[in-house]
């Protein structure tokens, strides 16, 4: 992924056209470059040390939240996905990108059992879903739930300026469910989106590459 953009920075002032970075961050030099860092381009990668030390942590997860909340779809994730098997289709695509794989035999040979929209494997028969031994294994909430959080916590925390994550009762109003599960919920999706996060979630959801109009 890095290896071609870093091509084309060659010999030119990185900071200025890295195409990766967003514009709400550009024009300020220290922060595109911590931000250049995270979308791996090599002349970002020389000044990690310094701007990591110039900015600290804090900017660094501004720059993850800004990144995130610039993937989502323009249209709302509701729209973008609006059915469940939208949903699995998007999930098995960034689980398995050639194709859904048994995790008992690892067989490629799958069929889709519609009816109880699980996968079955040809070999073994064993049955899984698109979550199965993932952060969400075994979860029984709607997948647009999942998605629609994710979409919630991200666009919180980039609307105010505290770093605060969106709090649990808010959360649950925005699902409409129980404060209880809306604590698991988040608890679940901040691990998977969060700096060093699972990025199962993310990448599901997170559909467009940031750019610069
Ligand atoms: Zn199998």
């Amino acid at each position: 992924m890095s290896g071609q953009k870093s091509r084309l920075h060659q010999g030119r002032s990185c900071e200025i056209i890295c195409p990766k970075a967003p514009t709400s961050l550009r024009g300020d030099i220290r922060i595109e470059r911590a931000a250049i860092r995270i979308w791996g381009c090599q002349v970002g990668r020389q000044a990690e040390g310094r701007a990591l030390s110039e900015i600290g942590r804090r900017e660094l997860e501004r720059i993850h939240w800004l990144t995130m909340a610039q993937s989502l779809p323009e249209e709302g994730v509701a729209s973008y996905f609006p059915n469940e098997r939208s949903r699995i289709e998007r999930l098995s695509e960034v689980r398995w990108p050639q194709g859904p794989t048994c995790g008992r035999c690892q067989g490629t040979s799958i069929t889709w059992i519609e009816t109880r929209s699980l996968f079955q494997c040809r070999s073994c028969r064993h049955q899984f879903s698109v979550t199965s031994d993932t952060s969400l294994h075994r979860t029984r909430l709607p997948l647009g739930m999942w998605f629609q959080a994710v979409e919630s916590l991200i666009r919180y925390r980039v609307s105010i300026f505290d770093n605060f994550h969106m709090p649990a009762h808010a959360l649950a109003e925005t699902l409409g469910v129980q404060y209880v599960a809306a604590r698991r919920i988040r608890k679940v999706v901040l691990a998977d989106i969060d700096i060093g996060g699972q990025e199962f979630l993310r990448s599901a959801v997170c559909v467009r590459a940031p750019t610069i109009p």
